[in-house]
This record gives structure tokens, C-alpha cells and sequence, in this order.
């Protein structure tokens, strides 16, 4: 059995041949491409699978096409950047709602303001949402990997939202409750990212696979370690749905110095401090205590 992460390293040192100067090829939420000196693109992919990423009992078909172009753009906030144009795929078995589909696909494309300019229509046995985003950023895209010691690390969002509407939903409840809803219409947190780059942000990464996985990419890419002293979870959700839960779409991120910070989310929603990067590389502790941070990751 393989894990998705092991798997990803292994499959980056057969794709990835010497990196052009100034670019990111492969490991960070988008690729990072310079067309010329002083621009810089990003390029993100996601894929979700009917029964894997979504259960369509619970959730509706334009819900998964929301949540799919949703998944993409946040990669794009998570490097501080704007959403460009979108390509869309979907495998999908005769009888499917497309139309149902689509139209979640539109709406949040319509929202964030990123085109759907192309894509592809095949079959299969599984449906298979595919969405490929462009994006930009002004300056120098907000990396996982400038964490120092002594950063301190915030939140912008909700954690445990999302988990803890798909708790609510399984129960067979819930279905008009505003975490029902985080789970079902997840929101790309694109002008926070913006705020955190302009703040002067050393690293950031947005919650996917849950806080405490997502937290130890930046982690793992920025040598430094992390101590939490608080974890808010939203109104409803547990502290371990708060840690652990994925698909929140909130973003992490440290910064060396907080003064620009509230400047930068000037008409946003303040970021919460959850503590701060600490020198052993090692270190995983949430109020004193050494966490186990496994979050979501496929196995095959
Ligand atoms: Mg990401």
C-alpha cells in the first residue's frame, strides 16, 4: 500500500527535471511559472470522485461541481494570488445530471470571477470532476517553505466547519444548518490569501486535508516546527473536527512580523493567532501536548 504523499515524492523526482530559476514545479498548493522576469503565474488541478470526495446521498450534484471549482481556487488563495480561467473534465456514467452538475460549476465560476474557457466530456464508470485553474499574483506568490522559528502562525476562516456539517448530514439533519452548508458550498478564501501575501506572509497553505496535516506540509517544507496554544473551532463543530477536519478551505499562515497584518484584513474578517514556529523541526504540540498529525490521505 502506497499513501498519497509518499507516492506524490516519488512521482516528483521521476516528472520534474532541473526547475527554471524562480519557478515551482511540483509540492506547493499551485505551480508557480514566471512567463518574464516580474510576472508569475500559478496552474492548480483537483479531482474529485462520486463516493470518494462526495457522497451524492448526502450532497447534490451541483454541489460537487461547486465544491471541485471551490478546491481549485483555494489552491490559488493559498499562494496569496487572483483566479484566472478554469478548465473543466468530468468522466462521467450515462444518466448523469449534467446539467445539475454544470450549473454548480458555473456558479461558483461566476462568483470568484474565473471563467470555465474549456475542458472535456468522456465516460466512465465513476464520475470524475476535474478542474484545472489559472491564476496570478502581483508580487512573489506566498510559498510553504519561508517559515522561521519564532513565526507566528494564523487562521483565516472556519475550522471544523465542514466536518461537522457532513456529521450533521450523515444524522440525517442539518440539512438547512449553516455547517450543512460549509460542507455542501465550501468558500476560496482568495482575498484573505491576498491580505496574508500583502502582509508579508513567509508561509501559508490552505486546510484541506485538516489543520494539523495541512500545518505540518508548511512544516515539513519550512524545517521549523509548531506550537499551538489555541484551536478555534466553529460555533457546532467539535475541537477534534477543528484539528482534523478536511475541506474547510480556511487558510494557515506565519508571519515574522504581525504589524501589517491588520492593515492587510482591513474590511476582512480579523485572522485568528493559533501560536507560533518553533526551531525543532520535530515539534507538534497542541497546548503542551505532542499531536498525531495523520489527516485525510488516499491510500492504493
Ligand atoms: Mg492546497
Amino acid at each position: 500500500v502506497t499513501g498519497e504523499f509518499s507516492a506524490i515524492a516519488d512521482l516528483r523526482r521521476l516528472l520534474a527535471g532541473p526547475c527554471a530559476e524562480g519557478e515551482i514545479w511540483i509540492g506547493d498548493d499551485a505551480a508557480v511559472l514566471q512567463p518574464y522576469p516580474g510576472a508569475w503565474t500559478l496552474l492548480a488541478a483537483d479531482t474529485l470522485v462520486a463516493g470518494v470526495h462526495a457522497d451524492l446521498a448526502l450532497t447534490g450534484l451541483d454541489d460537487m461541481g461547486w465544491k471541485a471549482m471551490v478546491a481549485s481556487l483555494s489552491d490559488i488563495a493559498a499562494m496569496g494570488g487572483h483566479a484566472g480561467h478554469a478548465l473543466v473534465t468530468v468522466a462521467t456514467p450515462p444518466g448523469t445530471d449534467l446539467e445539475m452538475l454544470y450549473s454548480g460549476l458555473a456558479e461558483a465560476s461566476r462568483e470568484y470571477r474565473c471563467p470555465i474557457v474549456g475542458g472535456d466530456l468522456t465516460s466512465s464508470t465513476e464520475l470524475v470532476v476535474t478542474v484545472a485553474v489559472t491564476g496570478w499574483c502581483s508580487g512573489r506568490p506566498v510559498l510553504r517553505n519561508g517559515a522561521s522559528p519564532g513565526d507566528s502562525i494564523w487562521m483565516a476562516g472556519r475550522l471544523g466547519a465542514s466536518a461537522a456539517g457532513l456529521r450533521l448530514l450523515r444524522g440525517g439533519g442539518g440539512t438547512e444548518s449553516d455547517l450543512a452548508r460549509a460542507h455542501a458550498r465550501p468558500r476560496p478564501l482568495l482575498d484573505a490569501g491576498r491580505a496574508a501575501r500583502s502582509a508579508g506572509a513567509s508561509a501559508m497553505i490552505d486546510v484541506s486535508d485538516g489543520l494539523l496535516a495541512d500545518l505540518s506540509h508548511i512544516c515539513e517544507e519550512s524545517a521549523v516546527g509548531f506550537r499551538l496554544t489555541q484551536v478555534p473551532a466553529a460555533e457546532g463543530a467539535t475541537s477534534q473536527e477543528a484539528l482534523r477536519g478536511g475541506e474547510d478551505f480556511a487558510l494557515v499562515f506565519c508571519v515574522a512580523d504581525r504589524a501589517a497584518l491588520a492593515d492587510a484584513f482591513d474590511g476582512l474578517p480579523p485572522p485568528v493567532e493559533l501560536g507560533e514556529c518553533s526551531s525543532d523541526p520535530s515539534e507538534r504540540l497542541v497546548d503542551g501536548v505532542t499531536v498525531d498529525t495523520a489527516g485525510w490521505e488516499h491510500h492504493w
